[in-house]
């Protein structure tokens, strides 16, 4: 069982690192925002209470998350482990989370912090950029489309989330280092706490976190 919790601020890899880390550990990753966001976009009654704190770049209240991730690690697909990404984001998640692993007979592998600084964060997510039809991700920095502002493959128009405009973007910052930080101490006292530098790219922060995982599975087997 490998049940790990990713933290750190808005942009700082936690998705990209957890979208290649279920292909190889075969275990699902679970993104809040993406639930939210999937909500929204499919105007169910959940979308219609989060739209806007999205929008605004806010924490929806601890009682919605933690309905929706009791339900999510629930299902069958998580009793092998799960990546959750974005959860918890306040202690009294942590808390909550802490009950539900102790209900369902499981004990968190790791949480594990991706540490990036707050200028980087801003240029990374700021340069993003969508293709509202197939949800690639461009970087007009670091992976731009090939033809201006097109998806290489839909062709059409690229768009940019509105909590990636950089007002946003600075305030979900402040409303991580306010409310999320802290849970980083919480961890780290209960020793389930790794930290990794999340500024040396996709290939070694993946392999620093196969080698934790790894370490940990030998030794259990031992
Ligand atoms: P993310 O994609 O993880 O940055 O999440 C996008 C947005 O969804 C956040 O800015 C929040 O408004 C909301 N959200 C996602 N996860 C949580 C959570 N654990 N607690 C509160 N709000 C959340």
């Amino acid at each position: 069982m490998i049940d790990l919790v990713f933290l750190g601020p808005p942009g700082a890899g936690k998705g990209t690192y957890a979208k290649k880390l279920k292909e190889i550990l075969g275990i699902p990753h679970i993104s809040t925002g993406d639930i939210f966001r999937e909500a929204v976009a499919s105007g169910t009654e959940l979308g219609e209470r989060v739209k806007n704190i999205l929008d605004r770049g806010e924490l929806v209240p601890d009682d919605i998350v933690n309905e929706v991730v009791r339900e999510r690690l629930s299902r069958p697909d998580c009793e092998r482990g799960f990546i959750l990404d974005g959860y918890p984001r306040t202690v009294d998640q942590a808390k909550a989370l802490d009950e539900m692993l102790e209900e369902m007979g499981k004990d968190l592998t790791w949480s594990i912090f991706f540490d990036v600084p707050e200028e980087v964060i801003v240029q990374r997510i700021t340069n993003r950029r969508i293709c509202p039809k197939c949800g690639r991700i461009y970087n007009l920095l670091t992976s731009p489309p090939k033809e201006d502002n097109l998806c290489d493959v839909c062709k059409v128009p690229l768009i940019q989330r509105e909590d990636d405009k950089e007002e946003v973007v600075r305030k979900r910052y402040k409303v991580y280092m306010e409310n999320t930080f802290p849970v980083i101490g919480y961890y780290e006292e209960k020793g389930k706490l790794r930290k990794i530098d999340g500024t040396v790219g996709l290939d070694k922060v993946v392999k620093e976190v196969l080698r934790l995982v790894d370490k940990d599975q030998n030794a259990t087997r031992d």
